[in-house]
């Protein structure tokens, strides 16, 4: 089969992360990252073939700057002309989204109406659109949606309890994040299980920074712990998760915090960081508490590890059987000590973990690390980029 390059690109408000992904085989050609936009100290950086470079961005180290860097070291490399499509990530696709699209005048519209519901990440995901246009004209773009998976989501698990208006004329409603993931993780599962996906249902718990958890039936979302924003659900690296909203209004008319103010605290200093006072990086934590004996880092770990299994637990109430659990995302594939903690705490659902295969995972590899008389408990690595890319293909497909 010949090579389909696809130039993924994923847009924050300081930063463009871009790769080349082969399309067939989901792997990277090529990776690398723009980071600390808009100020002096913007960086490039570029890995290719096993060799790593950082360069300098030019002034006014926007968006577009790097993405003109991106176009002229793609030129260098000779890899501009294998590209067949530019794939985007987009954070919200409300309830226009329920799949992919191709970036149309409209398209563009439409996520540009949607800023409200992610003012932090649509109007930075359009920022990418618009400066890779600009560059890339000549190549199809197409969006795809972390919200989109969720749209299968049937009304009792996305309306809050609040007033039905509130949903009708203003879109507040649970939407789910982490989509391209989580859809990837259950199709990769069944594979490993040797099930077809549509008689699969799965909890998968995606880890990262941003962690999220959803109940797959079928290979469709049927419930997911993020909700309005990426902020509701399990503790997160910095974000607080699930609280009692009253905490809020405290905060505001007690303790003197500004909305702005209450805003940072919960999506910044919270999570793993707020409560070790130490980081948000997971492997920091586990080094701090395993090796350091440091109280605060194992507290903050048992309180994430024991919000993620209660997650679990609630969301396998969506369900009507379980095939398993899936881990996944950054701490999800490399944390023993964290799918242990989960684990262990599970077992009235019939989770039962191995220990040495929990140790022995193989980076990069599909494993089960349940013992025979339990449900499964899966490591599968995701790869988000990879389904971009072969969504932008498939897109083009259809559309073209
Ligand atoms: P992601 O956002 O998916 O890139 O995941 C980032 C998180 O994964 C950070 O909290 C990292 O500390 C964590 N992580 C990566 N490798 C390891 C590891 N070997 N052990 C524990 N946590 C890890």
């Amino acid at each position: 089969m010949s090579q389909i390059h696809v130039l993924v690109i994923n847009c924050g408000s300081s930063s463009v992360k871009f790769s080349i992904i082969d399309s067939n085989s989901g792997q990277a050609v090529l990776t690398g990252i723009a980071e600390r936009l808009l100020s002096a100290k913007a960086s490039f950086k570029l890995s290719y073939q096993q060799q790593s470079e950082q360069l300098s961005l030019k002034a006014p180290y926007d968006h577009q700057a790097a993405i003109t860097e991106l176009v002229q070291q793609l030129t260098r490399l000779a890899l501009l002309d294998t590209l067949s499509a530019v794939g985007h990530r987009v954070v919200h696709g409300g309830e226009h989204f329920s799949a992919p699209s191709l970036i149309t005048k409209e398209v563009k519209q439409t996520i540009a109406d949607l800023a409200h519901l992610a003012p932090l990440h649509n109007p930075a995901n359009l920022t990418g659109i618009n400066a890779a246009e600009k560059a890339l004209g000549h190549l199809p773009q197409v969006a795809v949606f972390d919200t989109a998976f969720h749209q299968s989501m049937p009304e009792k698990a996305y309306l809050y309890g609040l007033p039905y208006e509130l949903y009708q004329e203003h879109d507040i409603r649970r939407y789910g994040f982490h989509g391209s993931s989580h859809s990837f993780v259950a199709g990769q599962a069944a594979n490993f299980i040797g099930k077809p996906l549509r008689q699969c249902s799965f909890i998968s718990a995606h880890l990262g920074n941003g962690c999220s958890i959803t109940a797959i039936k079928a290979g469709q979302s049927i419930d997911s712990s993020m909700g309005f924003t990426p902020l509701e659900g399990v503790m997160m690296g910095s974000r607080s998760g699930d609280l009692d909203p009253g905490i809020i209004f405290h905060l505001i008319e007690h303790l003197g915090y500004s909305p702005e103010q209450v805003q940072t605290l919960l999506n910044k200093d919270s999570g793993l960081l707020g409560l070790s006072g130490l980081s948000n990086d997971c492997r920091e934590l586990e080094q701090a508490a395993l090796t350091q004996g440091n109280k605060r880092a194992k507290l903050a770990l048992e309180i994430f590890c024991y919000r993620i299994a209660k997650y679990i637990a609630a969301l396998s109430a969506s369900l009507t059987s379980l095939d398993g659990v899936i881990f996944t995302g950054g701490i999800g594939e490399n944390s023993s000590y964290v799918r242990e903690q989960v684990i262990n705490q599970l077992s009235l659902l019939n989770f039962h973990l191995d220990q040495d295969k929990n140790r022995e995972t193989r980076f990069g590899k599909s494993d089960d690390i349940s013992t025979p008389s339990s449900r499964y408990a899966l490591v599968i690595p995701t790869n988000e980029e990879g389904v971009i890319a072969s969504q932008s293909i498939q897109v083009l497909q259809e559309v073209l």
